[in-house]
């Protein structure tokens, strides 16, 4: 079921639209300084998607902005539901190919490797992120109350995904991306490692 949600088409545009609403609330509330916010993307190379979304100029930034008051310059980087670390895989790879390796009946790391050119390092790495650093996080010690039921955390993401209810694997998939972007937001203590 949720092996193909990578090759939807739909999924992309629904999560670059919301990357752009959430750089629209960061700028409207401008930099603590008074300045105005202009935009400074980062340059990405998303990995994992159908080639099309990866050759897309509008899926190779990352929206950000910088202060344009001379003198302050400061930065603000908006949260992301497209990238989930500083890296190159999209966010929606590395919850799904995390998914995929768990369940009744995992998929094998050879065949992830063909689906999204993910090493067996790489993915073991994700599920070590998901199972530690993410479990541990601040945000989701305060994030997880919000949830209607208590999940399972040893079988993150699966049971975060199946947490929320929607008609569509592409619905919780990006309920969950919108869940947890405020981790994408960068800070010194946030540490995405990949
Ligand atoms: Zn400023």
């Amino acid at each position: 079921m949720y092996r193909n949600l990578l090759n939807e088409s739909s999924l992309y545009p629904i999560l670059r639209k919301l990357d752009e609403e959430l750089a629209a609330e960061t700028k409207k509330l401008g930099c603590p300084c008074g300045g105005q916010l202009d935009r400074a993307n980062y340059p990405r190379k998303p990995r994992g998607a159908a080639p099309e979304v990866e050759r897309d100029p509008a899926y190779r930034q990352r929206l950000s902005f910088c202060c344009a008051e001379e003198g302050c310059r400061r930065r603000r980087t908006p949260a992301s539901v497209l990238f989930l670390g500083r890296k190159v895989y999209l966010g929606a790879v590395v919850v799904v190919v995390s998914v995929l390796r768990q369940g009744p009946s995992p998929a094998r790391l050879a065949r992830l490797k063909k689906l999204v050119g993910v090493s067996a390092r790489t993915v073991r790495r994700w599920h070590k992120w998901w199972l530690e650093s993410f479990v541990e996080s601040d945000f989701w010690k305060a994030a997880r109350g919000r949830l209607r039921a208590p999940l399972e955390e040893r079988e993150l993401p699966r049971s975060l995904l199946e947490a929320f209810e929607a008609n569509s694997a592409l619905l919780q998939l990006v309920y969950l991306l919108r869940f947890v972007s405020p981790l994408t937001i960068p800070s010194p203590t946030t540490g995405l490692g990949f």
